[in-house]
């Protein structure tokens, strides 16, 4: 595939983080029933998130949006959840909170995507029209996710996971935004319409896993990627190969799902099952389940900065070789066990209620 970094201006190093909100993917967890209703909780700080870690440079973007004769109302399917795909850009609200934007308007104000996927006009805050990578720590707020033994909660260690891979990403030059940078809930809806709004690379949700104690000599990773795009399938591949590389080093009772490896889960419909994969199409997306936070053992190892810096690590190598080479990946599980479809991921926001946005 074309590099779409070689167009891009280098210049445009940044690192932005945003609340969010979500639902996840843990086989076991996600989408198993109606998305989770959010309820939003603040920010854990409420000063802008626009960072500029790490780099020589912010970004320089214009705070200017195209003003239409007619303003785009946010429009909805059956079920009430906003369609994806509506946006162009996000602002980082002066609180915040990365939103996708619909519209510009007068006075230097926008109409934008609510966490809770409603639509409301603000002032203030910084536009950013594209970014290489968006990272999506999985779950939040009130949505956990998986609970190891020893109390390790997956939607820290996915926050914790994440920033360490959005600082190697920015190391490396690219730019990153982040769906949250705080424990807060960001309906997965949301979370995929950041990345429309951005056009990314790539889209990397972040996870660790849970639900088997099969033991196995080797680690369980699974890497998700979206059915029948070949693009999606050689990065999970990469990513695959390379979290591989740096788990296979320790000498863990690992334990493993007999199909675990890099993997695909279809719906009913024959699309993707996992909404972060589904959802932010076209954008490329990856769901990455690095190891189970539900075995002790693995608890331990992956609680450990070191090893969670190696896999970080390990996530900006396989996306240089996803770039720079042809690289095939490896680990593909051409014929996974059927777990069924469940439901398709309705992404209910209907009792959401949003945070303070200006
Ligand atoms: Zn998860």
């Amino acid at each position: 595939m074309a590099c779409k970094r070689l167009v891009m201006p280098v210049s445009r190093l940044v690192a932005v983080g945003m609340m969010a909100l979500l639902t996840s993917c843990s086989p076991t967890s996600v989408e198993l029933g109606p998305e989770p209703t959010s309820t939003t909780t603040a920010p854990t700080s409420t000063t802008s998130t626009v960072l500029s870690t790490t780099t020589t440079s912010t970004t320089t973007t214009s705070s200017t949006t195209t003003i239409p004769a007619v303003l785009p109302e946010l429009q909805f399917d059956e079920a009430g959840v906003p369609l994806n795909g509506q946006s162009n850009g996000v602002l980082v609200s002066d609180t915040g909170w990365v939103l996708p934007i619909l519209s510009g308007l007068d006075g230097g104000r926008h109409r934008v995507w609510t966490p809770c996927g409603r639509q409301a006009d603000i002032a203030g805050g910084e536009v950013i029209f594209d970014a290489d990578f968006v990272l999506d720590p999985g779950h939040g707020g009130s949505e956990p996710g998986a609970v190891g033994r020893g109390g390790l909660a997956e939607k820290d260690l996915n926050l914790a996971v994440s920033e360490k891979i959005r600082d190697a990403l920015v190391g490396a030059g690219y730019s990153v935004v982040m769906t949250r940078e705080t424990d807060v809930r960001v309906p997965i809806v949301t979370r995929a319409e950041i990345a429309h709004a951005l056009d990314p690379l790539a889209f990397l949700s972040v996870h660790f896993n849970a639900g088997t104690d099969a033991r196995s000599a080797t680690p369980g990773t699974e890497m998700y990627h979206q059915i029948n795009r070949a693009d999606s399938k050689r990065l999970a591949g990469l990513l695959y190969e390379e979290t591989r590389a740096v788990l296979d080093q320790f000498d863990v009772p690992w334990v493993a799902l007999s199909d675990a490896g890099t993997t695909f889960r279809p719906n009913r419909a024959g699309g993707d099952y996992y909404g972060v994969l589904r959802r932010p199409a076209p954008v490329l997306s990856v769901l990455l389940e690095f190891a189970y936070l539900s075995n002790p053992a693995e608890e331990e190892l992956v609680s450990d900065p070191v090893v969670q810096d190696q896999l970080a690590t390990a996530v900006v190598i396989a996306v240089e070789r996803f770039l720079e080479t042809d690289d095939p990946g490896s680990g593909f599980i051409d014929d996974p066990i059927f777990r069924g479809f469940g439901p398709s991921g309705a992404g209910r926001t209907d009792d959401c209620i949003d945070p303070v946005l200006e």
